[in-house]
C-alpha cells in the first residue's frame, strides 16, 4: 500500500490513524471506492511573471530600526546636481536636504557632481556657502575639451582654479572609460590611463584634492541580459546600463587601466567609489588596497553586495578600517525614485545604519518592493563602535581636512 505524506495527513484529519490499517484485515467489509482528493488550487496567475513575484519573508527574526547613526556621519557620495559643460541642473535645495541630515545625524554631505567653471561657482554658492560645514562640493573635469590642443595643461590649471573657487576634490564619473570617445560620442573610447590626464592627476595630488573615481560597474552589467544574469530586473529597468557587447572593454580591462594610472600617480589620493568598483570581489579589492596605498574605498549603492557576504565584508572592513568611507550615492527625489537603492530619504539612511550597526538578518537593502539591484536580501555587520566611528566620520574627515 503506497501513500504519500500529504494523503496520510489528510486521512488523519478526516478519520484517524485507523485508516492506515487495511480494514479488510480486521474483517470489515471492503470500503466503497472514494473520490480522489481535490488537486491543490492553482495560483491566481499561472505562470507568474517575474515582475509580479514579490515573496514576503516568513522568517521571525529580530528587527532593529536605527533612526540615527551612533556617531556623526560624513556622507562622501551624493548627487545634488548634474552638470553639462558649465550648465547646472539642481536636484534639491539645502532647505530640502538639511532636515533629513539633521534627523539622521549626517553632519556633512559631499556633492560630487559639482560641475566646473561658472557651474561650480553656482553649486558652491547654493550649498557650501548657504550652510557652512554641512556641504562640500567637488569639481569635474571638462571631458568634452579633451581633443583641444593644450587640453592636458589647461585641465590641470583648471583644477587649480576650481580649488581657489572652493572645490574640495575632483569627481570622475564612469564617463572616462565607458562613454568618452575620441570624437566626443564617436570613435574609440578614451582609456582611463590616457596620458592626457596625467597633469590633472598630478595637480590633484599637488593641491591635496582627493579624486573620487568611479570606474567600471557591477560585473553583471558586462554579461548578457538573460536568465543567468543576477541583475536581470535592474538591467530590464535600465537596459542602457549594460556594457555587454559592442566595443566596451571588460570589467577586468577597465580596472587594469585604472591600476596602471594609479601606479603612475602614487601621490594623488583616490576615493574609489562603490567598494573599489568591485564589490563582488573583495579579495581583489583587498589586493588593490595593499598594492596602492594612496587610495581608500567607499560603499555607496553597494550594501546590497556587502550585505549578502556579511562574514567576508566584516573581515574586509575590520582589516581596512582606516580606509573605508561612508557613502550612499544619494540622489534626491523625484530623480532618485528611479534608483530606490539611492533615493535620498530617511529610510535609505536607516537601512545603511541597520546594516552597519546591527546583526539583523535577511532584510531589504533598499526601500523598494522588489530588491532593485538583484533578488536577494542582506545581513547586518554589527561593527564595533571604534570601527563605526572611523567609517562614519573619522576616515573622511582626515581625507577632506575637516576639523569637526
Ligand atoms: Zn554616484
Amino acid at each position: 500500500m503506497s501513500i504519500n505524506r500529504r494523503e496520510w495527513l489528510a486521512r488523519l484529519a478526516a478519520g484517524g490513524a485507523g485508516l492506515l490499517v487495511p480494514r479488510r484485515a480486521l474483517g470489515a467489509p471492503a470500503p466503497r471506492p472514494q473520490a480522489a482528493p481535490a488537486p491543490a488550487p492553482a495560483p491566481a496567475t499561472c505562470p507568474l511573471a517575474l515582475k509580479d513575484f514579490q515573496p514576503r519573508s516568513m522568517l521571525h527574526v529580530a528587527e532593529h530600526k536605527v533612526e540615527r547613526a551612533r556617531f556623526p556621519v560624513i556622507d562622501v557620495h551624493a548627487h545634488f546636481s548634474w552638470s553639462k559643460g558649465e550648465e547646472m541642473t539642481f536636484l534639491a535645495t539645502p532647505a530640502q536636504i538639511l532636515p533629513v541630515m539633521d534627523r539622521k545625524n549626517v553632519r556633512t554631505m559631499v556633492n560630487l557632481t559639482g560641475g566646473s567653471g561658472a557651474g561650480l561657482a553656482q553649486a558652491i554658492r547654493r550649498f557650501d556657502a548657504a550652510a557652512p560645514g554641512r556641504f562640500i562640493t567637488f569639481t569635474e573635469p571638462s571631458w568634452h575639451r579633451v581633443r583641444e590642443p593644450g587640453y592636458a595643461q589647461w585641465q590641470a590649471d583648471e583644477i587649480e582654479r576650481a580649488k581657489k573657487a572652493g572645490a574640495r576634490g575632483v569627481k570622475v564619473l564612469k564617463t572616462l572609460g565607458l562613454f568618452l570617445r575620441e570624437n566626443g560620442t564617436a570613435g574609440p573610447l578614451v582609456k582611463i590611463d590616457d596620458a592626457r590626464f596625467d597633469p590633472m592627476w598630478d595637480a590633484c595630488g599637488r593641491l591635496g584634492l582627493p579624486v573620487a573615481i568611479h570606474v567600471s560597474d557591477p560585473e553583471a552589467f558586462f554579461t548578457p541580459i538573460d536568465r543567468f544574469n543576477e541583475r536581470y530586473d535592474e538591467l530590464g529597468n535600465h537596459p542602457d546600463w549594460s556594457f555587454h557587447d559592442r566595443d566596451f572593454p571588460s570589467n577586468a580591462e577597465l580596472l587594469a587601466a585604472r591600476n596602471r594610472m594609479f601606479a603612475r600617480h602614487p601621490n594623488t589620493r583616490f576615493i574609489v567609489l562603490h567598494v573599489g568598483n568591485d564589490a563582488e570581489n573583495l579579495a581583489s579589492v583587498s589586493e588593490n588596497l595593499d598594492r596602492f596605498p594612496q587610495h581608500v574605498v567607499e560603499f555607496g549603492a553597494r550594501i546590497g553586495e556587502l550585505g549578502r557576504q556579511p562574514r567576508t565584508a566584516r573581515r574586509f572592513i575590520e582589516k581596512y578600517q582606516d580606509r573605508v568611507l561612508f557613502g550612499t550615492d544619494a540622489v534626491p527625489p523625484p530623480d532618485g525614485d528611479n534608483y530606490p537603492q539611492q533615493v535620498f530619504k530617511d529610510e535609505l539612511y536607516e537601512i545603511y545604519y541597520r546594516f552597519l550597526e546591527t546583526e539583523d538578518e535577511y532584510f531589504d537593502y533598499a526601500p523598494a518592493v522588489v530588491p532593485p539591484q538583484g533578488r536577494w536580501r542582506i545581513y547586518g555587520l554589527g561593527l564595533p563602535e571604534p570601527i563605526l566611528k572611523k567609517v562614519y566620520h573619522d576616515n573622511a574627515a582626515r581625507l577632506l581636512g575637516l576639523t569637526s
